[in-house]
């Protein structure tokens, strides 16, 4: 568990923590040693010369100020250090999110990554603050009372030795079950709390389909594993909970079996007798604890667990020094990819050429999406590659990649900020003139100009105070503020209403002018307007080409324009009235 603590950390506690437990362990040593005192110091007191306790009594006074002298500022030092290492790992939590892949970022990890910043870093915080000091009392202190016992009475201090071994075996053994259940029941409480903020987040949904809570599954399933889980805790746990307690009393019955026996046949006087029960006592406690202790190791130990499996998530590899790409054209070849095996992408190759708007159409589930995630480098190929101006995306830096990339996807993020801070992302050290600018360009005006509050309207958490393609128009702004020579466009399939469409048309435009842009074109006007047009099929090009010698091919493409033109030009007609 230390050693454990110690890697989560990184080197930079060791000397901190290694000091702790020294001052731990010193201050656990001069306690137990204290209590040994006792039975030197009741012998006299009971004996024929009271008197002559003094020397023991003024030995464990000073015993009791040098425990109090080290403890406290040992305590103090483990709050600071719990602090320390709550910082540091706030931290390192933090700097790995930035590097790992985007394809990390599931819903179920994004939903655990709160608790592990929160809940799990606290967890660990306890562990300097008062675990570490528990844990070194309740082990030494008795090793130190069972120690000093053999000076006076070996044979006290071999039944203590053997209730304790006793004891540390019977915790290893129900502490691997309870260990097992326990993390068990971490992941299912951790999906449940997912399951929550989805059920809470589909509310809209459910109850425009009149479903209430029996109708998410989901949720119900998560929370009878939770409850179920609860129960094999339970019943892991209960077994050497009970055992432990057992065998602490039965600890403490043998010491007072053994020691009337003793002193009814005359080998042990009567002060040792009474000593040595305060002394049991004092030994049986921290025993009694440890089944305590060890719900709050496992917690530290399954927090400990979590934090080191984030750190050494891979991150996709980079390279020292990234190389230059030479122009902005974007290539893939023989590009293979999969989902968790199932294969999306089987061998794509195509160009996007520099400073042309290339669209890209295909039925739903096509790969799409994909393409645009391998060129932002979301993931890496399984085979073949992807380059951006020759380069390959792996010899770049993540930092130099971004910088010549803007993406606008179709789920847009905004911030719980106004709509100024969020348009800034896309270039935080602009000036306002030129942020205004690129809202203005993107046609953002339109928005500020409906909302109370104009540019410092707040857009709700996630933007929920917009719709899909005013989120979509912040976010061109956001790369028309960034400026980067490529832009990767999702759009948006929704229907939008004419004034945001227009909008939309007007924004993408000023935004493709002059850079090399690959658009997912879902609007018959984008497809118009490409000066090339790849469509995609089984995860391969079925066809290429420009709008029109792609519709006198009447193939794959010019079935799909058909299509739209028909669900475009599809309207409700007014209802006949009935007389
Ligand atoms: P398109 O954009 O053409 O609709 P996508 O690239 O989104 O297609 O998806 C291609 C296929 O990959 C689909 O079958 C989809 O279900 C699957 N897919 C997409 N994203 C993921 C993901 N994160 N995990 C697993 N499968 C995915």
């Amino acid at each position: 568990m230390i050693r454990r603590l110690f890697t989560a950390l990184g080197p930079k506690h060791d000397r901190a923590l290694r000091r702790l437990l020294a001052w731990f362990t010193v201050a656990a040593v001069l306690q137990g040693v204290a209590f040994v005192m006792l039975v030197p110091a009741l012998r006299e007191l009971l004996g024929d010369r009271p008197e002559h306790a003094w020397p023991w009594v003024i030995t464990l006074a000073v015993l009791w100020l040098a425990y109090a002298a080290v403890s406290y500022p040992a305590t103090l030092a483990g709050y600071g250090t719990g602090a320390d290492m709550s910082r540091d790992l706030h931290h390192r939590i933090g700097d790995k999110v930035a590097q790992l892949p985007l394809a990390w970022f599931t819903p179920d990890r994004v939903g655990g990554l709160g608790r592990l910043a929160s809940q799990r870093v606290v967890d660990i915080m306890g562990v300097p603050a008062h675990l570490l000091h528990q844990l070194v009392d309740t082990f030494v202190t008795p090793a130190t009372v069972v120690l000093a016992m053999f000076l006076f009475d070996w044979r006290l201090a071999l039944s203590m030795t053997v209730a304790g071994v006793a004891v540390a075996l019977v915790y290893r053994v129900a502490g691997r079950g309870m260990a097992a259940a326990d993390q068990e029941a971490d992941r299912i409480h951790a999906d449940a709390a997912v399951r929550i903020v989805e059920f809470a987040r589909a509310q809209p949904v459910l109850r425009a389909f009149g479903r209430t809570a029996q109708g998410h599954a989901a949720l119900d399933d998560s929370l009878v594993a939770q409850h179920a889980a609860g129960r094999r805790m339970l019943r892991a746990s209960m077994p050497g909970l009970v055992w432990i307690a057992f065998i602490a009393q039965a600890a403490f019955l043998l010491f007072l079996a053994l020691g009337t026996h003793l002193a009814l046949g005359g080998s042990l006087g009567a002060a040792e007798f009474i000593a040595l029960l305060v002394l049991s006592a004092r030994f049986v406690e921290p025993i009694m604890l440890t089944s305590e202790l060890g719900g709050a190791i496992r917690v530290a130990e399954n927090a400990l667990t979590e934090i080191n499996e984030l750190i050494d998530t891979p991150t996709l590899p980079g390279p020292e020094t990234s190389r230059r790409p030479d122009g902005t054209d974007i290539e893939l070849d023989d590009v293979r990819f999969g989902y968790h095996g199932s294969t999306v992408l089987d061998g794509l190759s195509m160009r996007v050429p520099q400073g042309r708007m290339t669209a890209l159409v295909g039925p739903s589930g096509a790969g799409k999406t994909t393409v645009i995630r391998l060129i932002a480098r979301f993931f890496d190929p399984d085979a073949g590659a992807v380059r951006v101006g020759g380069v390959d995306v792996r010899e770049m830096k993540t930092e130099d990649l971004t910088s010549v990339i803007s993406a606008v996807f179709q789920d847009v993020y905004l911030f719980d900020g106004t709509i100024l801070e969020n348009v800034r992302i896309g270039r935080p050290d602009a000036t306002d003139e030129e942020v205004y600018a690129a809202a203005r360009t993107a046609r953002v005006d339109q928005i500020t100009d409906r909302l109370p509050g104009g540019w410092d309207a707040p857009v709700g958490e996630g933007g929920s105070r917009l719709s899909g393609g005013e989120r979509q128009r912040i976010s061109i702004a956001r790369a028309l503020l960034k400026d980067t020579p490529i832009v990767l466009f999702d759009e948006a399939t929704a229907a939008l209403d004419a004034e945001n469409e227009h909008a939309l048309q007007e924004a993408m435009a000023a935004l493709a002018r002059d850079r090399t842009v690959l658009v997912i074109a879902h609007r018959l006007h984008t497809l118009r307007e490409a000066d090339h047009i790849v469509v995609l099929g089984d995860g391969q090009v079925v066809e290429e080409g420009v709008h029109d010698d792609l519709i006198a091919r009447d193939g794959q493409y010019a079935r799909f324009w058909r299509e739209r033109r028909r669900a475009q030009g599809w309207h409700l007609a007014k209802p006949a009235v009935v007389r």
